[in-house]
């Protein structure tokens, strides 16, 4: 037994310390990547659930690494945003998002570009002017962005980002909560919140069909949203029974790999043409 523990801890050890010199150079690296143009957006579906027919994209950033591949959010947001460098990678995504928003639109069609926020660029006494700048400079109409933002966003600088949020929305711009029901949240707090969509995080919409929580969580929220005007999409979405669920409880949109998984512009350009295969 004593032999193993030790094994156990020589074997993690380094594993640690790999990681933490993994972390410092990425961070190291984020700084040029921007710069050097190293980052690429994927788009993913959201869907109308009655007519499963496409409503809009979001857009997710990907990294283009030079030696390492391509790599998830997961692999650098959290260092993006420990070293501010978020902001810059944020407005970035912005202004890309919103081009390719205009690209996609087609004379009957003029999907939603769906972006999300970080705290630290809610903050930014300027963040409202960014937002301006990249519709403006793309010629997307400002019905045609979503902000996505978490409700942690909210609870750093509530005042602010309220405020910031109201002046967008009365442009036009749509305000949604992402990963709903993960955060703290009440009615009357989401009363006072300038929001239009609530998306239902995907712990919940992976067990809709089970009759554990995930059914009446998703069911509180749906109703919650009808009675406030809100629209309502379940995230995560994989299964047919889900989705099957969803449009049954009155759910407004869907987002999943049942319909697609996030796509390169090229291949989004292409699901806006056939439609999602399903
Ligand atoms: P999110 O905003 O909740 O985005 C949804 C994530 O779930 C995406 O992961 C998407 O690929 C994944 N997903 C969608 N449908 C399914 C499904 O049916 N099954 C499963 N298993 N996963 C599904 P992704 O692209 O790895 O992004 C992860 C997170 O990184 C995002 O979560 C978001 O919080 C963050 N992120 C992505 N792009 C940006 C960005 O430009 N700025 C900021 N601040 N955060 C970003
Ligand atoms: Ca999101
Ligand atoms: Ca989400
Ligand atoms: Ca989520």
């Amino acid at each position: 037994a004593k032999d193993r523990g030790k094994a156990t801890f020589a074997h993690y050890e380094p594993g640690l310390h790999a990681l933490a010199l993994e972390r410092l150079a990425i961070r190291g690296e984020l700084q040029h990547a921007i710069r050097d143009n190293e980052f690429v957006l994927h788009f993913q579906p959201t869907v109308d659930l009655r007519t499963e027919t496409i409503t809009g994209f979001e857009a997710l950033v990907r990294w283009q690494h030079p030696t390492r591949g391509l790599l998830a959010p997961q692999a650098f947001i959290s260092i993006a945003e420990q070293s501010g460098l978020i902001v810059e990678l944020g407005h970035w995504v912005l202004r890309e998002a919103c081009f390719a928003a205009v690209g996609l639109q087609t004379a009957l069609h003029q999907p939603t570009m769906s972006v999300n926020v970080a705290a630290q660029q809610i903050v930014q006494a300027d963040f409202v002017d960014w937002v301006v700048a990249a519709l403006e400079d793309s010629g997307l109409a400002p019905r045609h962005l979503v902000l996505e933002i978490t409700e942690s966003v909210l609870l750093d600088d509530m005042a602010g980002a309220v405020e910031r949020l109201a002046v967008l929305r009365d442009l036009g711009v749509h305000v949604a909560i992402d990963d709903f029901g993960t955060g703290y949240s009440s009615l009357a707090y989401l009363s006072r919140l300038p929001v239009d969509i609530l998306k239902v995080d995907k712990t919940f919409v992976d067990n809709v069909c089970d009759g554990r929580e995930g059914a009446s969580v998703t069911e509180a929220i749906i109703a919650m949203s009808r009675t406030m005007q809100l629209t309502t999409v379940a995230e995560g979405v994989e299964l047919p029974e889900q989705a099957a669920w969803l449009k049954e409880a009155a759910c407004t949109m869907g987002q999943g790999y049942l319909w697609s998984r996030p796509v390169d512009l090229a291949r989004a350009h292409h699901l806006m043409r056939a439609g999602v295969p399903r």
